[in-house]
């Protein structure tokens, strides 16, 4: 996906202020109450600036029958008007696919409000509540997990008093993350006045604000804001990029004037299909984020929202860009994949399988690293090791023996897996469940060699030729026999 790689305004594309702007002035842009009003909320604003097929108007104007649109003119300015499948467009305007997979996913699929004690609060983990204050946002996200909130009335102050009393009377609770909707949609006073109930309760040690405003209304972020939330440290955001393309000086300055609040940045990305859903997207995103001092923390897969299924990806997607982190940029840079289980058993990490065997007898464990190379660790045993039960990378040098030759596989069988190798296993052999189905991709002819060591005799035991080939002072049976005490 070239796109993905190129600053947000270049000459030869349609997008940027000047191309959907051109009258507003400086100071009307960096108003964010001007960008709020300004608002995209129906098809015929967003039809005047990109025009949409005739034979899908119909499903999409049905579609806002749903769940609204809101659109700021700074993040429609982000949206390159030549590319209808723009990464940027897809995350707020409502498609033909959203129409069509209307019924499919639930409401409310975390299960937010069966663990919901008093409404707006979710008391899912044991030290920390989720409290929804708003369903309001500058920007409506076509996948969001609480579309079933967006189109409520506006909070009742009431029942904010209520949330914050049930924190007040809860003392396990120590981290409230005070979402919605978006709490920075409110007034800086409105805001306070929350805020400072919050700070209040003695035993309540951090809160925590979840806000896209950065990404999509970043003139929100002022001085005033700013000095309004030091006050109540310590303090937390996150935030939601989603794409490189997000990542913008005007988004930078945000994200700089809240870090200069004191206030730490972690970000939290959903992985969409069409809009982020490949390594080269989420490697520009992660390292940029990096650069604004924003710090990826959670990657979520997709929820089983419904009217988002055209958002879904496999989980193996998410798994593939993890491991196209991992290791390849910095470790700072690597969010947490996760999964919301549904129903409300809370976020479930999924990870890349490194850790590809762990022998608990013999204290040995076989460890993948990011090149796909093979390690051997040996763990404490409380006892002297002998000299050939070395730790340290696993490998077969390919030369050839008598032997090796005349036990390779045809020439064209699969290579093995990651799994078979560290099994010393042949290659047509099934691969363990810890295989992520990876294959040799180091051009090493581990298999090979790995192949012809496993061959069993009558006694069931492996047949080993004799060999010249000698490693580090020990010999090639003594390899085998260690490749094959796991
Ligand atoms: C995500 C979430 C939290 C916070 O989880 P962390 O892993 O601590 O970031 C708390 N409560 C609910 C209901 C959540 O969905
Ligand atoms: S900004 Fe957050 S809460 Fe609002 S629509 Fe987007 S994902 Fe949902």
């Amino acid at each position: 996906m070239e796109r993905t790689l190129v600053p947000p305004v270049v000459a030869t594309r349609r997008s940027g202020r000047a191309h959907y702007y051109p009258d507003v002035t400086d100071a009307q842009w960096a108003d964010w109450k001007w960008q709020f009003r300004h608002r995209l909320t129906k098809l015929e604003e967003l039809e005047k600036f990109l025009p949409i097929p005739a034979a899908e108007r119909a499903l999409r104007a049905d579609v806002l029958r749903d769940f609204r649109m809101g659109i700021t003119p700074y993040y429609l300015s982000l949206v390159d008007a030549d590319d209808p499948a723009d990464p940027i467009l897809r995350q707020v305007a409502p498609i033909a696919e959203e129409y069509l997979f209307r019924d499919v996913g639930e409401e409310d699929p975390l299960g937010e409000e069966r663990y919901s004690p008093v409404p707006g609060i979710t008391h899912r983990y044991p030290d920390r509540v989720l409290m929804v204050i708003s369903n309001s946002c500058a920007i409506y996200c076509r996948y969001c997990t609480r579309k079933r909130i967006m189109y409520e009335d506006a909070v009742p102050d009431v029942e904010i008093d209520r949330m914050v009393e049930y924190i007040a009377k809860t003392p396990r609770v120590r981290d409230v993350i005070v979402s919605g909707g978006d709490p920075l949609t409110y007034g800086t006073k409105k805001l306070e006045s929350i805020l400072s109930k919050l700070r209040a309760i003695p035993h309540l040690e951090i809160i925590r604000i979840g806000s896209r405003v950065p990404v999509s209304l970043p003139q929100r972020i002022d001085d005033e804001l700013c000095e309004m939330l030091a006050k109540y440290h310590p303090l937390w955001i996150n935030v939601h990029f989603n794409h490189p393309r997000e990542l913008t000086p005007d988004a930078a300055a945000a994200c700089d004037k809240l870090s200069r609040a004191g206030i730490p940045l972690n970000n939290q990305s959903v992985l969409l299909k069409g809009v982020n859903d490949d390594v080269p997207t989420m490697r520009a995103l992660c390292t940029g984020l990096m650069k604004m001092r924003v710090r990826p923390y959670y990657l979520y897969q997709c929820d089983q929202i419904r009217g988002a299924e055209h958002f879904r990806t496999p989980v193996s997607k998410g798994i593939e860009v993890i491991e196209g982190l991992r290791g390849h940029i910095s470790g700072l840079a690597v969010p947490t994949f996760v999964i919301d289980a549904p129903g409300g058993g809370g976020k479930v990490p999924v990870m890349p399988q490194y850790l590809l065997q762990h022998d608990t007898k013999n204290q040995r464990v076989v460890l993948r690293n990011f090149q796909d190379r093979l390690f051997v660790y040996h763990e404490p045993s409380g006892r002297a090791r002998p000299i050939g039960e070395r730790s340290g990378e696993l490998e077969v040098p390919a030369v050839a023996s008598p032997i090796v030759e005349s036990a390779a596989p045809a020439a064209n069988a699969p290579a093995p897996t990651a799994v078979e190798r560290a099994n010393g296993a042949a290659p047509a052999k099934a691969s363990s469940g810890t295989s992520n189905g990876k294959t040799n991709g180091n051009g090493k002819s581990n298999g090979r060699s790995r192949a012809a060591d496993q061959r069993v005799g009558a006694d069931g035991k492996p047949v080993v030729g004799k060999s010249r080939w000698v490693h580090r002072g020990h010999s090639r049976e003594e390899r085998v026999r260690k490749a094959n005490e796991t």
